[in-house]
């Protein structure tokens, strides 16, 4: 996927040796000794890195590394290689509310793999590293799904994804009723005149989109105010989950099964 994140930026290939703010996403056990890391960094988007000595209850990283940990990391990068090496990893916040409750773990790991999907590597997109790491303070004490539909909807609106779901994608009406009709080939609403008989689209309740609209406006201090009913907070996850699916093709796809799992 090309990213349309405004903030993108070409890699600088002559530069090897990086320090920036990351949060890490992901560890593999590698050896008895070493992980290897997913980062979001906010310098070069999305890296994997080598963490050699990282299992090592004392050393250079000495128990700094762990799932959704966010702080300062030094890497070398070598371009044209997909693994770089982690040299050092200061953590500042360890968002460790995210590790105790299943729902709050579970809706971490999807922001994280969403917005890493968002912003590949070699890109500096800030606002969306800003984007995850408020959705993680959000996480640790907010209502988690409205904190994960807060994440939904400005992940698509910083890459231009959010579709107008006030007028219809053909005729460019204003759609009314209580359910409206979101047709993923056309990327839109549909008015009752142009929706198409056999034309594939999901029912959408109006409440939905007032609740999408009502957070794409808001800034994460709104979050804390903002409670949801469990059933339109489960219907408004999964259709904005099925349009970053839709927006981000094959790399959002595969997290379907995590969303399925935030709107059981
Ligand atoms: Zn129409």
């Amino acid at each position: 996927m090309r990213s349309r994140y405004s903030a993108a930026e070409p890699m600088k290939q002559d530069t090897s040796f990086i320090k920036s703010d990351a949060v890490i996403l992901r560890t593999y056990e590698y050896s008895e000794t070493s992980y290897i890391v997913s980062l979001l960094t906010r310098a070069r988007g999305t890296l994997h890195a080598l963490a050699k000595g990282a299992r090592r209850a004392k050393g250079t990283f000495a128990g700094e590394i762990d799932l959704y940990a966010e702080g300062q990391a030094v890497l070398i990068v070598r371009p044209e290689v997909s693994l770089h090496l982690l040299t050092e990893f200061c953590c500042k916040e360890r968002h460790l509310p995210l590790r105790q409750s299943v729902d709050r773990a579970c809706a971490a790991g999807y922001a994280g793999e969403v917005i890493a999907a968002a912003s590949p590597e070699g890109e500096s997109q800030p606002e969306l590293y800003d984007l995850l790491t408020q959705t993680l303070q959000g996480l640790e004490a907010g209502d988690v799904p409205a904190v994960t539909a807060f994440c939904q909807v400005h992940l698509l609106r910083l890459g231009g994804y959010m579709p107008d779901l006030a007028t219809c994608t053909a005729c460019g009406k204003r759609v009314t009723g209580p359910h409206v009709a979101y047709s993923f080939m056309k990327s839109g609403v549909l008015c009752a005149g142009c929706l198409q008989p056999n034309e594939p689209a999901a029912r959408v309740s109006r409440s939905a989109i007032s609740l999408a609209s009502s957070l794409s406006r808001g800034g994460a201090a709104a979050l804390s105010r903002t409670r949801v009913p469990r059933a339109l907070a489960r219907e408004t996850i999964s259709f904005l989950g099925h349009v970053i699916s839709a927006a981000f093709e094959q790399e959002a796809r595969m997290l379907q099964p995590t969303l399925a799992a935030l709107v059981r």
